[in-house]
């Protein structure tokens, strides 16, 4: 349960000392305490790190990230594309450029793309954002080790402000006591693979979805798996194209998105039953890109019925507004995969009903879990990084201690506030297209159409968005 931090003999002492190097109590590295542990070097682990290490109040902090994996550089891009990307958010790109990582990427390898189009593979509707109506760019495809190369370079040079431990796995927390037990340890313990044990005033988890952090703390999580695995794959194009679109179709069995990479590739995200993932993955590469290009170009899921009633829906709105709507594009064909490049991942949601206990922050995947198909995981986890940097910078500067409550209760509450909306959104739409009844489908489609008519009502970025979700969830 969540404590009140209690002041302690040892905490005291401690925190007196505060400023100086606090290990001669314990020997070099051994039971030594940090000001900041971060357990997980994901991608957001690592982007907590740099964000921590850069700030200025922050400065004379012990700060030290735990990552089980190991270091990954990248001294050259490899020429191929890996088949793990994601869709990172101007948001996101902007709290990577603050950390310095943004230029490393740029230099490395990313697709900024300035459409997006997504449609219903049961009837005509869709909606598309284009940059008429969203003045930048829209998102960038980053391969997921680009990001964790550039944020680790980064953090290179952060080495006065941060330490970093590869190939260490936590394999025990243990967390502090009441200061009335005798003994008690105010700090959070931390026990690694080879014995090594460490003490930090603040934990922050962010290691992934199956966090030990939150397990071990008995942070309760509310978790599903969904009926679905995600085929992810590097895609050829059939011929060269400015690609500067996403795609991605509702199919009844999940959705299917084509990232752009380059003039000449894409990404490929299709969620779909786990069957069908597996037969997927099992097909040769003939007819996996049979099937891909199946699946955004057949219209076997529409039905008469639905057709007639977004016709008529359609026109209606083009009376009452003439020039509204974006027109439908057609997606690139495909024409073959890169080598070993199909992967799936069984898909699910988690939340954790509390992100913070005393000394404990939850950031990332080990926060929350969401489904691919809105591309939000990992910027939903760079938020988390944006907000708990401000609030301990805030801290640190008024003398506080890193792990209190106080805080960290803020934290949650802003997060929270932030994301479950955004989680329910997602859940909901995915339920809303995993279906091809009948009532369902013309809901959606008008919903659908109803938006992609908005630019005409001159409505902001964020009106339209909360419209689609709205319309959609
Ligand atoms: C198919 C697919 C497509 C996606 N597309 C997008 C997208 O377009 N846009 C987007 O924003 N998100 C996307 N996501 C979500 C995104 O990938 C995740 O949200 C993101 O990777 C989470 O990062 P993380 O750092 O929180 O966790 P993780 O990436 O899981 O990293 C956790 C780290 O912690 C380390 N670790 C774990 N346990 C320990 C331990 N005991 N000791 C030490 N270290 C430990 C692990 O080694 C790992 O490095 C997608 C997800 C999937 C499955």
């Amino acid at each position: 349960s969540r404590s009140i931090p209690q002041s302690s003999r040892l905490g005291t002492i401690i925190i007196i000392c505060r400023g100086l190097t606090c290990t001669a109590e314990h020997g070099e590295h051994e039971n030594e305490l940090y000001d900041v542990i971060i357990s997980g070097g994901g991608m957001v682990g690592t982007a907590m790190a740099c964000s921590l290490g850069l700030d200025p109040n922050l400065e004379g902090k012990k700060i030290l990230l735990l990552e089980a994996g190991n270091k990954k550089v990248m001294d050259k891009v490899p020429d191929a594309y890996s088949t793990r990307v994601s869709s990172i958010s101007p948001g996101s790109a902007t709290l990577l450029s603050g950390v310095g990582a943004w230029d490393h990427i740029m230099n490395m390898r990313c697709k900024p793309y300035q459409k997006m189009q997504v449609w219903d593979a049961c009837s005509d509707a869709l909606i598309t954002f284009d940059k008429e109506n969203l003045q930048d760019e829209m998102a960038y495809i980053v391969e997921n080790n680009i990001i964790v190369a550039a944020l680790t370079k980064q953090l290179e040079n952060l080495s006065d402000q941060v330490r970093v431990q590869y190939k260490s796995k936590v394999v025990k927390y243990t967390w502090p006591k009441s200061h009335q037990v005798a003994d008690a340890i105010p700090w959070v313990q931390v026990t690694l693979a080879n014995g090594q044990t460490l003490q930090t005033k603040l934990l922050i988890g962010a290691d992934g979805p199956n966090s030990m952090v939150r397990q071990e703390a008995g942070i309760p999580t509310v978790k599903w798996n969904y009926d679905q695995s995600a085929v992810v794959a590097v895609l050829h194009l059939s011929e060269p194209t400015e690609n500067n679109v996403a795609w991605q179709r509702f199919l009844p069995t999940g959705p299917i998105a084509m990232l752009p990479l380059s003039d000449t590739e894409s990404s490929l995200v299709w969620s779909t039953s786990h069957r069908h993932a597996e037969e997927l993955l099992q097909l040769d590469e003939e007819s996996f890109v049979d099937s891909i290009n199946t699946a955004f170009w057949s219209n076997e899921n529409h039905s008469e019925l639905v057709e007639t009633a977004g016709s008529l829906f359609r026109t209606a709105l083009s009376v009452l507004m003439p020039s509204a709507g974006s027109a439908r594009q057609l997606p690139p064909s495909v024409a073959g995969i890169g080598p070993k490049s199909r992967v799936m991942f069984p898909l699910g949601m988690g939340h954790a009903s509390e992100y913070i206990r005393h000394r404990v922050a939850l950031i990332g995947d080990a926060a929350h879990r969401v489904h691919p198909l809105a591309g939000q995981g990992a910027n939903l986890g760079f938020g988390d990084v944006a907000c708990l940097t401000q609030l301990l910078s805030q801290a640190a500067f008024n003398g506080k201690d890193l792990g209190a409550m106080q805080h960290l209760l803020e934290y949650e509450t802003e997060r929270q506030r932030h994301n479950l909306p955004m989680m329910a959104a997602i859940d909901l739409m995915k339920r809303l297209y995993s279906t091809n009844a009948v009532p369902m489908v013309v809901l959606r489609t008008f919903g659908l159409q109803a938006t992609n008519t908005l630019p005409a009502m001159k409505v902001s970025k964020s009106v339209k968005n909360k419209f689609l979700f709205s319309m959609m969830a």
